[in-house]
């Protein structure tokens, strides 16, 4: 029997592997970092043993809340990921699973690797309204891929949308996989007309060095780029700096910035109530948004979410506050669950990349929905 962690996007440390009903394991950090709590590994030679893998510590994790009627996920093909029996107790997250294969892989939430992400770029650049630029590298040398879709044309509202900036809510990437594939299917008519009307800036992925090391929160050398936006600098935040350095010169009209919540069991969304001078109607825009999300799919609600910063209170390194600040534009953080949903739930997945493709699908409807009024 064997746990690995060493490809893309793993993370796990062994402190002990010798007895299937006791496995021992820890979560390594982000480099340079103390946050950890993203997981994915690998166990082989385990099929048909009752296997208890103890992940240990995870009280100091930077969501211990996140544990809290969480179940973990497996596959045995990398496609196909359900939930597994998990119980959270005195600081250890254990995984109770017999396999069905010498092949498992246990995960956090559904991986999104960077081999995928370089597939999805792939299948969207053969679209012929879209134009792929590679817009700067990251410290580690791998591409920040910017997808226009669209003709730019002053009479064009411009929309962006960016997605996991932190590394381990991978369903961002999947949402974004939904949002991509309907956008560019030619028969839809909301993405035709919506096309018509817009054009569209897409960074599927804002942080490719933490995806690839399998970081929860931060980029190469340990810096959460949600706390960046004010003053990204070329050696410590250069996703950051590259992807504003374009906002600048496209502006934009509404920008949606898509991640995961570990704790909170709901899809929402947080606007820029504390900027600055703010703007009431953009605000207005945002939570009409929202309202049209909702109804139109049921698994986006408004009631929960996070507490609304006071009037002048706005953290400006977080990317929808400088973004709504700096272009006068609405900025949304659109946020799901890695359990559930409470009033939607679905057992059998919990949240999933299915589901998350899903909503980005519905976000196009509440796009068109608002967009004579952007
Ligand atoms: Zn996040």
């Amino acid at each position: 029997m064997k746990i690995s962690s060493n490809f893309d996007g793993g993370n796990i440390e062994v402190i002990e592997a010798e007895n299937p009903q006791n496995i021992r394991l820890r979560i390594r950090k982000d480099n340079q970092s103390d946050f950890f709590q993203w997981f994915y590994f690998r166990m082989t030679g385990a099929k048909g043993q009752l296997c208890a893998l103890s992940i240990e510590e995870v009280a100091d994790a930077a969501y211990p809340e996140g544990w809290e009627n969480y179940q973990a996920v497996a596959s045995y093909d990398r496609e196909n990921w359900f939930r597994v029996s998990t119980v959270y107790k005195n600081g250890t997250l254990t995984i109770q699973h017999v396999p069905e294969t010498d092949c498992v892989y246990y995960a956090y939430f559904a991986p999104y690797s960077m081999e995928r992400h370089h597939d999805l770029i792939a299948r969207c650049a053969r679209h012929e309204q879209v134009a792929l630029h590679s817009i700067g590298e990251t410290v580690d040398g791998q591409d920040m891929d910017l997808l226009t879709i669209g003709e730019s044309d002053s009479n064009k509202k411009v929309i962006w949308i960016i997605a996991r900036q932190h590394p381990g809510e991978t369903m961002a990437e999947w949402f974004m996989e939904g949002f991509l594939e309907r956008l560019l299917d030619d028969t839809d008519p909301v993405s035709r007309e919506l096309l018509k009307k817009c054009v569209f800036y897409a960074v599927p992925n804002m942080n490719p060095d933490g995806s690839r090391r399998g970081h929860l929160r931060t980029n190469a050398v340990g810096r959460n780029l949600n706390r960046e936006w004010h003053d990204p600098s070329l050696d410590h935040s250069p996703e950051v700096f590259y992807v504003r350095g374009k906002m600048d010169e496209t502006g934009m009209d509404l920008v949606l910035d898509v991640h995961g919540d570990e704790a909170l069991p709901y899809n929402f969304i947080a606007c820029f109530e504390g900027i600055p001078d703010i703007n009431e109607s953009q605000l207005d825009l945002a939570y009409d948004f929202q309202k049209e999300l909702a109804r139109l799919n049921p698994d986006f609600q408004t009631e929960k979410g996070y507490p609304k910063s006071a009037p002048g209170t706005a953290d400006l390194s977080m990317a929808t506050n400088q973004l709504a600040f700096r272009y006068n534009a609405v900025a949304m953080t659109l946020e799901m669950p890695f359990k559930d949903t409470v009033e939607t739930p679905y057992p059998e997945s919990g949240w999933s990349p299915e589901r998350a493709q899903k909503l980005g699908r519905s976000t196009l409807d509440a796009l068109w929905a608002i967009i004579d009024r952007l």
